[in-house]
């Protein structure tokens, strides 16, 4: 069977360097959605964009939000959304790039540069692989819709409303998400879904200021008070004893397990990248990737109280805080997670532990015999040659279930960074030609979840 693919690739290759000047380009735009920079121009760019590669599209905004792109085109049996964002963290500690951010350079075959890898490289890429498919393949095979959204690295509050009002125009039978990585050995990774979050604020007030620490064995002690609340929460062992929180993780299936098994996990490399002898509760195997990819986690990840300074100061403190977040899984809430922990407490007489909710995101999680999915793996094997490594879930976390559970729509994740991309820090950068491969791996995707064989 001839290759219907090949002159696709040889369209994608001889246009690397038109490609990456495009994404250059976007790049160049400093759509820092926390301090609210270049968000206008950046939709207006990418509108653009969408629209040149054949989308009939529209920005939409609701309640205040950012512009929001969604658009339409090709026709099919079938209905793809691809889910992209066009905003970028803060760059900052700046003195750390090599190069500055926003002048996106090539170094060594990579592209540095913020949003190269989180996540403007993905959204252009998959414009580029769109065109070249129309130009080389033939007319498209499917109906594809595209949301790409202007606040996922602030929370994306307005998107499930958004969502809500648009139901119409982004229906799909299966949603691409954002991004995907190839590992530390280079293998290209398909994933399953996201790890839901709920984020905490935990402060205790005391006296009411601070006092003097000759009185500590009388006065009570908001930063013990803190400690205590904090140690019910999770066992030495590592376990989550919050009261029924465990109740609502779901069993693992014979699949997920199958998944597991198969998947590689380099005990070795984690224990030197973190300077650790063992994992917590001496989990190993199995036992390791189903607590790191199939349970939730409880993590203390601040703790203020009392004197901070050099030397000592003889002080009892009046307040003392704590700030957790929950990594959630399937049936988990952020919701379903404050309530429990709240009852938790003041069933243990931690009725002065006040709870402040921040960020909250609920898991989303599909099975691995979806079309998407299936489709997915094929295009890339057929585009690296390998068996990708499949994750039943990533261990981060985002809006997925904003779009897809609120739709019901099967999601899957690949994309063109790698375990080295640096999201969210100094450096971010993607390989070039990874960059190429999304574009090819993205063509035969759209190809093979139409139905049509490769
Ligand atoms: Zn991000």
């Amino acid at each position: 069977m001839p290759d219907v693919f090949a002159a696709f690739d040889a369209h994608v290759r001889a246009r690397e360097r038109e490609y990456v000047d495009e994404l250059s380009a976007l790049v160049r735009l400093p759509t820092v959605s926390a301090q609210g920079s270049a968000i206008a121009e950046t939709a207006a760019a990418v509108l653009g964009r969408a629209q040149r590669a054949g989308f009939v599209a529209t920005a939409e905004r609701v309640s205040g939000g950012p512009p929001t792109i969604i658009g339409e085109q090709g026709s099919g049996d079938r209905t793809l959304l691809i889910y992209d964002h066009y905003d970028v963290q803060p760059p900052d500690p700046l003195e750390e790039w090599r190069t500055p951010p926003f002048e996106p350079t090539i170094r060594d075959g990579s592209l540095f540069g913020r949003g190269t890898s989180d996540n403007k490289g993905n959204l252009m890429a998959r414009l580029q692989a769109v065109e070249a498919y129309k130009a080389t393949v033939g007319p498209l095979p499917l109906r594809l819709r595209i949301l790409f959204e202007g606040e996922e690295e602030i929370g994306s509050e307005h998107l499930a409303e958004l969502v809500r009002v648009h139901a119409d125009r982004l229906r799909a039978d299966g949603c691409i998400w954002e991004a995907g990585y190839k590992d530390a050995a280079g293998r290209p990774t398909v994933s399953l879904g996201l790890k839901g979050i709920c984020y905490v604020d935990l402060e205790v007030r005391g006296t009411a200021l601070d006092a003097h620490s000759s009185v500590g064995g009388i006065v009570p002690n908001a930063a013990w008070r803190l400690v205590w609340a904090l140690a019910s929460l999770k066992d030495e062992s590592g376990t989550i004893i919050v009261d029924g929180l465990m109740d609502h993780v779901r069993v693992p299936s014979a699949a997920d397990l199958a998944l597991l098994r198969a998947l590689p996990f380099d005990e070795a490399g984690w224990k030197r990248i973190h300077g650790i002898d063992g994992f917590v509760g001496g989990a190993t195997g199995l036992e390791l990737k189903r607590k790191y990819f199939l349970e939730p986690t409880c993590t203390i990840c601040g703790l203020r109280s009392g004197y901070q300074g050099q030397g000592s100061k003889t002080v009892l403190p009046a307040v003392a805080s704590a700030k957790v977040d929950f990594r959630l899984v399937p049936d988990l809430t952020p919701e379903l997670v404050r309530s429990l922990l709240r009852a938790h407490l003041d069933s243990r007489g931690f009725t002065d532990v006040a709870i402040t909710p921040h960020h909250g995101e609920r898991p989303s999680r599909w099975p691995s015999d979806t079309d998407v999915a299936k489709a997915a793996v094929a295009a890339n094997r057929a585009t690296y040659g390998t068996e990708p490594v499949v994750y039943p879930l990533m261990a981060g976390s985002g809006p997925m279930a904003q779009v897809c559970d609120q739709l019901g729509i099967p999601a899957v994740g690949f994309g063109s960074g790698n375990a080295g991309s640096a999201n969210h820090a100094p450096n971010e950068n993607i390989v070039i030609a990874d960059y190429i491969d999304h574009i090819r791996a993205f063509g035969r995707f759209l190809h093979a979840f139409a139905g049509r064989p490769m």
